[in-house]
């Protein structure tokens, strides 16, 4: 058996990231941790690819993968438009077909790092390290310890929840024959689309020329689509609601990301920390955890450096998750209107200020800010009953198998 400082498991968004932070210089008198990441071969268990996009003000740290970028927005509601300068933010895409494969060729060269194929099938915690097993590649049994274990392995269930919606997708990579896009601007929202009885849908049209753009059809509801459904959806947005003239489709991808209000677990033990998406990354509101992620990671890698005990911090205030809260269930209910609400609060609300808050980085007096251009008594009843709601298991609300994106979500690039 092999032992490492840090071992992580899953090498997706959170794992490689927390690594690549992890093995950037940690300063004078701090050496880089001894790592070992463990990704299960291609296969059924592999995430799908997928496109990862986040607000950041000015130049980042990721720039370097960033495929695609914006610095204005439309929102479009059934009556008005919106367009909103990021003063400074911009909407940056990265591809995981060019991350994941970039950071793994970084930390391979890297002396204190192994990056071991297999499936993780064991965690056992004990008070001063953890042991990691499961299978390689060629079926041999594999087990490494750890000082310090991170699973970023995708829950294979939800926790019990008040309100559950899935974020469901779909979208087109298109090819027009004449100029339909403005590669300047990312139009964010558009709610046009035919309104399900239930939540809410959208399409979104993220252009990278004139003529190349990745067109999405997404609902926030209680069930994911047939195949007919999102071909309907998305035939009938390019033909009818934003003609796209002559086109061609050169790749597809779709996916699920549980919205909800459950509690995910930080810490599985001493030693033994979860992170990604399983420790509660996603946001409930909206379906980001990019950024969060990476949050996460660099707040990880600053506690190991300073000798703390390196616990992932929270990942949301918890004043979002209760505002997340209400308005999942406000949406569920069918409370507000959720096109009116997004709309509104793009319209009524400085850009900077909507996105502190859709990054977890707002001031109270921003929040109350915003809140006062919500409506108010929807959102304020379903605050007020939010603690006497029972929370009930995934399946209780309905959702069994579609609400774990694991099983559910596939993709496809070109
Ligand atoms: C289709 C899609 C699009 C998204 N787009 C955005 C977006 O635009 N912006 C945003 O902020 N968020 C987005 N998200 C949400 C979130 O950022 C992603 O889900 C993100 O990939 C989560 O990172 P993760 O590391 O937790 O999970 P993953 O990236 O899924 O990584 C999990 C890793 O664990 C590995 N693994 C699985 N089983 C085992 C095992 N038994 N042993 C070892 N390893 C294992 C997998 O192979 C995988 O590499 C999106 C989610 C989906 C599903």
């Amino acid at each position: 058996m092999s032992e490492v400082d840090i071992v992580v498991v899953g090498g997706g968004a959170a794992g490689l990231s927390l690594a690549r932070r992890l093995t950037a210089p940690a300063g004078p008198g701090r050496a880089v941790p001894s790592i070992a990441v463990i990704e299960p071969p291609t296969g059924p268990l592999s995430s799908p690819p997928r496109t990862w996009c986040f607000w950041e003000r000015g130049e980042g740290d990721l720039d370097a993968y960033v495929s695609a970028s914006w610095g204005r927005v439309l929102v479009r509601g059934a009556h008005r438009e919106v367009v909103s300068d990021g003063r400074g933010h911009r909407y940056k895409m990265i591809r995981s077909h060019d991350f994941l494969p970039a950071v793994t060729a970084e930390l391979a060269s890297h002396e204190r790092v192994r990056l071991l194929t297999a499936t993780v099938t064991g965690i056992v915690d004990s008070p001063d390290g953890a042991q990691v097993t499961g299978t390689d590649a060629t079926g041999q049994p594999m087990c490494v310890r750890g000082r310090w274990v991170f699973d970023s392995r995708p829950p294979q269930g939800l926790p019990p929840a008040r309100t559950t919606l899935l974020q469901h997708f779909r979208g087109w990579f298109v090819r027009t024959a004449s100029d339909r896009f403005d590669p300047g601007v990312a139009e964010l929202m558009d709610f046009r689309t035919p309104q399900p009885a239930r939540g809410l849908s959208f399409a979104y049209v993220l252009p990278f020329t004139r003529r190349r753009a990745l067109v999405e059809y997404t609902e926030f509801s209680p069930r994911v689509l047939s195949d007919d459904g999102y071909q309907a959806a998305l035939e009938h947005y390019t033909r009818r609601v934003r003609p796209l003239g002559a086109f061609t489709v050169t790749g597809c991808e779709q996916g699920v990301i549980p919205m909800t209000d459950a509690h995910f677990p930080r810490r599985r033990g001493a030693r033994v920390f979860t992170i990604g998406a399983a420790g509660g990354a996603v946001r409930p509101a909206t379906g980001y955890a990019f950024a969060t992620i990476q949050r996460q990671a660099a707040a990880i890698a600053t506690a190991r450096s300073a000798g703390a005990p390196p616990l992932p911090p929270r990942p949301h205030p918890r004043r979002h998750l209760a505002m997340d809260a209400a308005l999942l269930r406000a949406l569920a209910t069918g409370r507000v209107d959720g096109g009116a609400f997004f709309t509104r609060l793009f319209d009524s609300n400085p850009l900077p200020r909507v996105l502190g808050f859709l990054n977890g980085t707002s001031s109270l007096v921003q929040d109350v800010a915003l809140g006062l251009h919500c409506p108010l008594w929807p959102m304020t009843r379903s605050l007020l009953e939010l603690p006497f709601l029972p929370r009930q298991a995934a399946e209780d609300q309905g959702q069994g198998q579609e609400a774990f994106p694991h099983a559910a979500q596939r993709k496809a690039h070109p």
